[in-house]
């Protein structure tokens, strides 16, 4: 019988960098120039049939009009199990700002063993490369890595590009952290979370990476 699993997934970072226009491209295929910035909290929902066994019902929570103030209230985090951190790669601010989102998601929702819910760092409007902060922003690699974020992904909401690979690369964090239970129980003492390591050198000019992404247990027993 197939169960369902609701996921709450935020998606935050400052105004204009594309949060709305990235859930529009995931849940409606469409893209345009004009959202309106409707005042408050809204939020699309996602059906994926994950495997035979399970439907994940992926709930994406925008925001509008809140970003001005860098963060946002615990009512609005509570529950999240996961996040796409997005920002602008042509507005450097708005990538000086990741890490206050980092830090206010980090403070205000965690995992039931207290660690941090799985987060990707999302380089908006990639179209728009040449305008872009390549030399300003240190290595996504690095910088993704050292501020603890899962994956990150240079995406176009404009162009479809990553839009899917970087959902995709949240839910197997998310779910593969609820299958091994880490979500629910504290880890028994002195075990240490391993993920598998991502090769970062095997190709020349990255514009992804999901690390470690767990490829999800296989489903039938073993
Ligand atoms: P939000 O405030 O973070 O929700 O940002 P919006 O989704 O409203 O987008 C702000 C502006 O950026 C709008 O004019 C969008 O059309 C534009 N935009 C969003 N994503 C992209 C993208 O990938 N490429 C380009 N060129 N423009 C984008
Ligand atoms: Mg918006």
């Amino acid at each position: 019988m197939q169960q369902e699993r609701l996921l709450k997934v935020l998606v935050i970072g400052d105004l204009g960098v594309g949060k709305t226009s990235i859930i529009k491209r995931y849940v409606h295929q469409v893209f345009s120039q004009h959202y309106r910035a409707t005042i408050g909290v809204d939020f699309a929902l996602k059906v994926l049939n994950w495997d035979h066994k399970t439907v994940i019902r992926l709930q994406l929570w925008d925001i509008a009009g809140q970003e001005r103030y860098g963060h946002m209230t615990r009512v609005y985090y509570r529950e999240a199990v996961g996040a796409l951190v997005v920002f602008d790669m042509t507005r450097l601010s708005t990538f000086q700002a990741v890490l206050k989102w980092k830090g206010d998601l980090d403070s205000k929702v965690a995992l039931s063993n207290g660690r941090p819910v799985p987060a990707v760092l999302l380089a908006n409007k990639s179209d728009q490369r040449r305008l872009g902060l390549c030399s300003k922003v240190p290595k996504l690699e690095s910088f993704s890595q050292q501020y603890g974020f899962v994956g990150w992904f240079e995406t176009s909401a404009k162009d479809n590009t990553n839009i899917d690979s970087a959902m995709s690369c949240l839910v197997k964090h998310i779910m593969s952290l609820q299958e091994d239970g880490l979500n629910s129980d504290p880890p028994p003492e002195g075990a240490v979370l391993v993920l598998p390591q991502f090769d970062y050198h095997s190709q020349e000019r990255r514009h992804s990476s999901c690390s470690g992404c767990p490829s999800l247990k296989a489903t039938d027993s073993d």
